[in-house]
C-alpha cells in the first residue's frame, strides 16, 4: 500500500496538519513569491526568506481544463477518452499573493468570483514504488 508523497517538496509540504505551500518573502519590501525564488519580483532585491503561505483564500479567476495538457510536464491522465476535466484558477491569499492552482471543482456554474477556497491536495499519478503523487489544489470551503 503506497503512501501520499508530494509532487515537489520545494513547493508542497504534506504535514500532519494538512498541506502547506512553501514560498518566499522579500526581506526588503515584504512581497511574497511562489514558488520560492532567490530574488524579489517587485523590488529585485535578493534577500529572501522562506515563507509558508496561508491555506485559505478567495477565488479570483478560473477556467476549466477540458483536455489533457502537454506531457511532460503534465503527469496525469493523457488519454483523451479517460481524461477528467478539472478547474484551474488563481486564489488570492490575503496579504500574500495570488496562487495559480488546480481546483477540485470543475463546474463553471459552481465556481464564483470571490468564493472562499481552502488548500488541499489531489493525487495525479503514482511513482515507481506505488506511492500516490499529490499536487496542490484548492477546494471550495
Ligand atoms: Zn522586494
Amino acid at each position: 500500500m503506497g503512501q501520499a508523497v508530494s509532487i515537489n517538496d520545494n513547493i508542497l509540504l504534506l504535514t500532519d496538519d494538512g498541506p502547506r505551500l512553501k514560498g518566499a518573502v522579500c526581506n526588503d519590501c515584504g512581497t511574497h513569491v511562489f514558488p520560492a525564488a532567490s530574488g524579489c519580483s517587485k523590488c529585485t532585491g535578493s534577500s529572501m526568506s522562506e515563507a509558508v503561505l496561508g491555506t485559505e483564500g478567495a477565488l479570483w479567476a478560473w477556467t476549466v481544463q477540458g483536455f489533457p495538457p502537454k506531457a511532460p510536464p503534465y503527469l496525469g491522465e493523457t488519454d483523451p477518452a479517460k481524461f477528467q476535466p478539472y478547474g484551474v484558477g488563481y486564489v488570492t491569499l490575503e496579504g500574500e499573493l495570488k496562487v495559480e492552482a488546480r481546483l477540485t471543482e470543475a463546474d463553471s456554474k459552481v465556481l464564483k468570483s470571490g468564493m472562499a477556497m481552502r488548500l488541499t491536495t489531489v493525487p495525479i499519478a503514482q511513482d515507481e514504488d506505488g506511492n500516490d503523487i499529490h499536487t496542490f489544489a484548492f477546494e471550495p470551503v
